[in-house]
């Protein structure tokens, strides 16, 4: 890239990946700055589930951006496919949401009430109806929330997928530590560019900042706190013991996903751990209990390997999209947590059309990274 980019993104994550993509499609030229490899932190070890419904136990701004990102997702899938040249493996994936006790019935009931109301496509199905049906569900079932509304895709891939055609379209991508950022005294409050850790600088004419959990850092640069942390998930790849089912099964944050590649992952851990990506006898141990209470047939199944990665999450759980107050022409993309696979695709669409056009045809204002410092001024 000889001329200085439209946009520096910090971050080659599904979240910088995928901004720069929508970035070019407004005509935007951008560079990518990744510390390690594109998609070598969570957004490359993802399970994938694009459900909307999963840990959302009611309606809400969350709830709303997550189901306009999977609708996007599906409008998505045939063009960046195309674009790209990477199959990413896409399926819809309906879902089984089991009660064991009178409590998740109650809880699962209720959900199932407001899903229903607000026209998705959900069912209740008792205990004798799912035993009749034979699934991975262990007999003493008292019954499931069934969806058949989500999705699944394989996260590396999509990354890759989002890589390879943001480059069409005239984005680069370069290996880099981003260590400040640049403000120029007679640029008064614009941001006019990306220190790096090597000494270098690189300019642009905007900057968005999209590091995952590591974003709690550039609360130096900022000049107030960004509330992300780190939050550790383990999962486990198995071979499944006889033929996979269509559905994938969700208890609480533990699931069963049988995914198109042809293996089943299941899942997780939330562990406070710091910045320590690794993989532990009892997370492996907690994940195996609670599948093998959902799915007992899984005590047949052969390991193939296990991974650890580290979720963004802010404090009140909602990502943090928008322009950061303070400065011009810069920008945040963060904290998606357990969701940033399937936030993905919204956060990249309309952070993209917010930095093009000054302007987003989604209202981001629940998400703001000015809730971030409104507290501070109202104190
Ligand atoms: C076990 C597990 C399972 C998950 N399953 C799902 C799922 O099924 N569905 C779903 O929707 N979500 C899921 N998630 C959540 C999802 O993976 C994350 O929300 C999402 O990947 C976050 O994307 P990101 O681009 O913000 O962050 P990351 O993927 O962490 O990318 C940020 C990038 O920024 C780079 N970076 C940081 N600081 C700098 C710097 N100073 N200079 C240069 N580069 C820097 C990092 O190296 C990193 O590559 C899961 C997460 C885990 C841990």
């Amino acid at each position: 890239m000889s001329k200085a980019p439209d946009v520096i993104i910090v971050g080659g994550g599904i979240i910088g990946c995928l901004s720069a993509y929508f970035l070019g499609k407004h005509g935007l030229t951008s560079l990518v700055i990744e510390r390690d490899a594109i998609a070598s932190q969570a957004s490359g070890a993802a399970a994938g589930l694009l459900t909307p419904l999963a840990e959302s136990s009611a309606p809400g701004a969350l709830t709303d951006l997550c189901m306009e990102s999977l609708r996007l997702h599906r409008e998505l899938v045939g063009p960046l496919t195309e674009e790209s040249g990477v199959d990413y493996l896409f399926a819809d994936t309906p879902i089984l949401r089991p009660a064991f006790t009178e409590d998740e019935e109650n809880d699962l009931r209720r959900q199932y009430r407001w899903q229903q109301k607000s026209g998705m496509s959900v069912s209740w199905l008792d205990g004798d109806t799912l035993r009749r049906m034979n699934t991975w569900l262990p007999p003493d079932i008292r019954g499931a929330l069934y969806s058949d509304v989500e999705a699944q895709v394989e996260a590396y891939r999509l990354v890759i997928a989002a890589a390879q055609a943001a480059e069409k379209r005239g984005a680069t991508i370069r290996q880099g530590e981003a260590s400040g950022l640049v403000r120029l005294p007679l640029a008064g409050s614009r941001a006019t560019g990306v220190r790096l850790a090597d000494g270098s600088q690189v300019e642009g004419g905007a900057v968005l900042l999209a590091m995952g959990p590591w974003s709690c850092f550039a609360g130096e640069w900022l000049g107030f706190p960004i509330p992300v942390e780190p939050l550790r998930g383990q999962t486990i790849k198995l071979a499944p013991p006889r033929p996979m089912p269509e559905y994938a099964i969700y208890h609480g944050s533990s699931y069963v996903l049988p995914k198109k590649a042809g293996y089943l992952l299941v899942g997780t851990t939330e562990e406070r751990a710091g910045f320590v990506r690794q993989v532990t006898p009892e997370g492996q141990a907690q994940i195996m209990r609670t599948v093998l209470r959902v799915a007992p047939v899984l005590q047949e199944a052969r390991v193939i390997e296990s991974s650890a990665c580290l979720r963004p999450l802010s404090l009140d759980e909602l990502p943090i999209l928008g322009a950061v107050p303070g400065w011009d022409e810069l920008y945040m993309a963060t904290g998606h947590g357990r969701k940033g696979i399937l936030l993905s695709v919204a956060t990249a669409r309309y952070m993209a059309q917010l930095i093009a056009t000054g302007h987003s045809d989604y209202d981001l204002s629940p998400f703001s990274v000015e809730r971030l410092v409104e507290p501070r001024r109202r104190s």
